[in-house]
């Protein structure tokens, strides 16, 4: 029989395709989530880089459990001093390059390119923008825009007019970037493209060119970010620091929220012309900036960088043999190249009946998502690799 919250979720709750993944969960926990007819699953993507501590830590849980007593939302973003924000957004900007001191709290991904896109346009008074193909920002119109795949934008268009799609770590890609661009922007690792990691050198060279060109660098770090790739953000592997950075998913420990920083100097431009010309009624939410400071705390107070290593480590020695092109990445932020689709969807599915959660990335099919929790014990990390490439040697 089928459950009242299934039939409602079939019925009423609006679809993003033909094939949800449709578990019905009671509760989650650490690496686990749990179903309500009574099945555990391991969650091996952490419900898509989310939650790199794990469901419901009990740092994060505390956190918000004890900023419930205190407020929910009081006003709109930016008028009143609430101190889970200017905590949270202190201790941030405390881990980031000098120029990196000023945080705008939003509630989403999409929401934190959103601003950093217009945040450019009014600093420069520039309205083009330099993309790459692959890329992956959001799903409203502006990051949309910006998102290197024509399948997703076509639908959709017209979009944002001015903006250029280059190759990503591809040399030509800065003739791109001229005195008319406002901004690049880019994820130093593509992560819905395919985990594609941008070549240092390509990197040093696209910022090199934007200081030329006066255009300033975005690098949406909302996957990458918060030691997933090993480093507090990936950038810090490259020596490369943007003008402005965008974050969201683990940010918060499973709450909603995005972030987009950048320097006092470039942020006088949301203050005036007019004033309030760039606000948000819930960002910031003090239950989520709660959270996202018990996280950070959390994350900085471990050696999360080990822990990330340690799963990139283990999965490179397990995910080899017949079937297996690559496994690319950084840290816990691994995609695991198969031969082929075919052989990448019986995989995926083998895994679920057998209780773990994996996925594919948004632009390709032959590639599975591998990103666990950070706090996953060895054996569970063990087992879960060997569970993958048991599967991945039966179907191919
Ligand atoms: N940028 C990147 C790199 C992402 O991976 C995502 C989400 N997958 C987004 C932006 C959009 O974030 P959100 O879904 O929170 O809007």
């Amino acid at each position: 029989m089928i459950s009242p919250d299934r039939h409602a979720f079939e019925r009423h709750i609006a679809q993003t395709s033909d094939l949800p993944m449709g578990l019905e969960i009671s509760h989650a926990g650490g690496c686990f989530i749990h179903t309500t007819d009574g099945r555990t699953f391991t969650d091996f993507i952490s419900g898509i880089a989310v939650s790199s501590l794990g469901h419901r830590h009990p740092e994060v849980v505390r956190a918000i459990q004890e900023q419930l007593d205190r407020h929910l939302h009081v006003m709109v973003y930016g008028e009143f001093i609430q101190a889970p924000q200017s905590r949270f957004a202190a201790l941030l900007c405390e881990q980031l390059p000098p120029n990196l001191d000023r945080v705008y709290l939003v509630n989403s991904g999409t929401e934190a390119n959103e601003g950093a896109l217009k945040l450019a346009k009014k600093y420069t008074g520039r309205h083009q923008f330099t993309a790459f193909h692959n890329s992956y920002h959001g799903d409203t119109h502006g990051s949309l825009s910006v998102t290197g795949r024509a399948v997703y934008r076509d639908p959709y268009e017209p979009l944002l007019p001015g903006v250029t799609f280059a190759g990503f770590n591809d040399p030509g890609a800065l003739e791109a970037i001229h005195t008319g661009t406002a901004a690049v922007i880019l994820e130093p690792i593509q992560g819905e493209g395919g985990i594609i990691p941008a070549e240092k050198e390509w990197l040093i060279s696209v910022r090199k060119r934007c200081d030329e060109t006066g255009s300033l660098l975005i690098f949406d770090e909302i996957q990458s970010g918060f030691f997933r790739t090993g480093t507090l953000f990936a950038f810090e592997q490259y020596g490369v620091v943007p003008d402005v950075l965008c974050l969201a998913k683990a940010m918060s420990g499973g709450m909603p929220m995005g972030a987009f920083v950048s320097s006092s100097e470039i942020f006088e431009v949301f203050k005036s012309d007019p004033p309030l010309n760039h606000v948000t009624t819930f960002g910031g939410h003090p239950l989520s900036s709660a959270a996202a400071f018990a996280n950070l705390n959390v994350l900085l107070g471990d050696d999360f960088a080990q822990k990330a290593a340690n799963i990139e480590h283990q999965a490179r020695e397990v995910l080899q043999g017949e079937g297996i092109l690559e496994v690319r990445g950084r840290g816990a932020m691994l995609g695991l190249q198969l031969m082929d689709s075919d052989l990448t969807r019986k995989v995926v599915q083998d895994c679920f009946e057998k209780g773990l959660i994996l996925g594919w990335t948004l632009h390709s099919n032959s590639l599975i998502r591998l990103a666990p929790p950070l706090i996953i014990e060895n054996d569970l990390l063990a087992k879960s690799l060997h569970l993958i490439k048991q599967a991945v040697t039966l179907h191919c």
